[in-house]
């Protein structure tokens, strides 16, 4: 994510540090390379005139204010990092207003999902759904796009898989709707009265435009009026650089759009999308699609973006998914102990602390979160196969081939035993046993894991990975 942009912001502030004190001359070189830097990452020029508002605005009274600097480079490095933090949001971030009314039923919020066709609308309400899942809300997906009958399907297929809840456009046969206009509301209406708990939320998927025209606007307009959404949000590829930022603008002149959610950020390596929105669009950007799968998708964390944009890391985030990562019976230390001594991190938690690294994104997906310097010592063979994707599921196919009894109790696995799993699993005996050897060092490095915090991190965090 944004690899072109931090590698030449990395190159400038490299650059800066191998001088001891800056001059004027030195920082006007390093605004020209960074200003060219940005609009080579195809950042709108309005944003760039935003950021060195923020980062320099006179290059002679910061060469002054430097002066008496310590670190130099590292102070410039860290105003650079606030003035990409407003621009990807800092301080205009809020949570999603969905907390249910007071009353609760009978009238559930309703989340308006919107975009241009093959932005990831579809994807993205699956995702959004899981997402809340997790946080305890009883998320109602609903397609409202009647443009093809495929449309539904997709989102019915996502839902399925992922066990979400889905609104199905079948309960309509006996309406007399007629536009899919009409249809898209009495559907969302229908929906709104099915809601069962006062935790239920409507997530409304909606029909694609392949460009912003005026008379699909409207339609989508009209949906938007009538169901009065707590939230509008709209789905905006990162592919499309400052352009989705224009599309944003155009969205938001006809409908509430109350955030964006941005799509394909894990392979746009110039981040003209993400720094372009605020200043061109004035929408924060909410969250972020960050793959194909149900779980990719993040909150959007515009300080954690920024320190990485620059090589600095973000060990809070990495803490954070760390703590998500260690299953609940192991912690705090004194359960880690508990839960090896009696069995309680058995192969069931096993399994579901492989699905949360999984989740993750594997080690690897933790260790973008480290300061660059720091992410160069897990490029070791050993540490790359460990967290291998394809091997964390193989280990999972394993434990699910095993009886309920050998998963509460591996110890009672013996040779026959393992010959059956092997089979089972169409794995060899040899991964049988290193999953089982695999199974004594998780926990031991479980109870150990719970104890992270930031600044053991960062004391340890080398070690860690080599
Ligand atoms: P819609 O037409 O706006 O509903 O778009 P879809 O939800 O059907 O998505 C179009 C394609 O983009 C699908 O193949 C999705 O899997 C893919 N997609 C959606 N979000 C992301 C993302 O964050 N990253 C990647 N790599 N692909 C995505
Ligand atoms: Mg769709």
């Amino acid at each position: 994510m944004f690899d072109q942009l931090g590698q030449s912001l990395g190159d400038v502030f490299a650059g800066l540090r191998k001088h001891g004190s800056l001059r004027e001359q030195d920082i006007q070189g390093a605004c020209e390379e960074i200003k060219r830097a940005m609009l080579e990452a195809d950042v709108a020029l309005s944003a760039v005139k935003e950021f060195f508002e923020n980062f320099a605005p006179r290059t002679d009274e910061l060469t002054k204010e430097l002066a008496d600097a310590i670190n130099p480079a590292e102070e410039l490095i860290a105003r650079a990092q606030g003035a990409l933090a407003r621009l990807l949001g800092e301080g205009s971030q809020q949570p999603l207003r969905i907390k249910a009314d007071a009353t609760g039923l009978p009238s559930p919020p309703v989340i308006l999902i919107t975009g241009l066709q093959g932005s990831g609308k579809t994807t993205t309400s699956a995702k959004l759904a899981a997402h809340l899942q997790e946080q305890g809300y009883k998320p109602l997906l609903v397609s409202l796009d009647f443009s093809r009958p495929a449309a539904e399907e997709q989102l019915a297929t996502i839902a399925q898989r992922a066990n979400l809840a889905i609104f199905r456009q079948a309960e309509l046969a006996q309406n007399n709707a007629k536009s899919p206009q009409e249809k898209a509301i009495a559907l969302a209406e229908l929906a709104k009265k099915s809601a069962t708990s006062k935790n239920t939320l409507l997530i409304c998927d909606t029909a694609g435009r392949m460009q912003v025209d005026q008379e699909a606007m409207m339609e989508i307009a009209g949906i938007e009026k009538i169901l009065a959404p707590r939230e509008t949000l709209l789905v905006a590829d990162a592919m499309l650089g400052q352009e989705a930022a224009n599309v944003a603008e155009k969205f938001s002149k006809i409908l509430k759009i109350s955030g964006i959610i941005l799509t394909r950020l894990e392979g746009d390596a110039r981040a003209g999308a993400a720094l372009s929105m605020m200043s061109a669009a004035k929408k924060p950007i909410r969250f972020a699609g960050v793959g194909e799968n149900i779980n990719d998708l993040q909150a959007f964390e515009p300080n954690a973006l920024a320190s990485r944009i620059l090589g600095r890391g973000d060990l809070k985030g990495l803490v954070e998914k760390i703590q998500k990562a260690v299953p609940k019976e192991t912690k705090g230390e004194k359960q880690a102990e508990k839960a090896i001594t009696t069995g309680k991190f058995d192969l069931n938690a096993h399994k579901k602390q492989i699905q949360q690294m999984r989740k993750a994104g594997g080690l690897q997906g933790l260790a973008k979160h480290l300061p660059k310097a720091m992410q160069s010592k897990i490029n070791d063979a050993r540490v790359k196969s460990m967290v291998d994707e394809k091997k964390l599921r193989r280990q999972e196919v394993i434990i699910d081939s095993m009886t309920p009894a050998e998963r509460r109790n591996p110890k009672i696995i013996h040779a026959s035993r393992k010959k059956r799993i092997a089979a089972g699993a169409s794995a060899s005996i040899v991964e049988v046993n290193r999953l089982l050897k695999n199974h004594i060092s998780t926990a031991k490095a479980m109870k150990n894991m719970a104890r992270w915090d930031e600044k053991m991190l960062q004391r340890n965090v080398g070690g860690l990975f080599r």
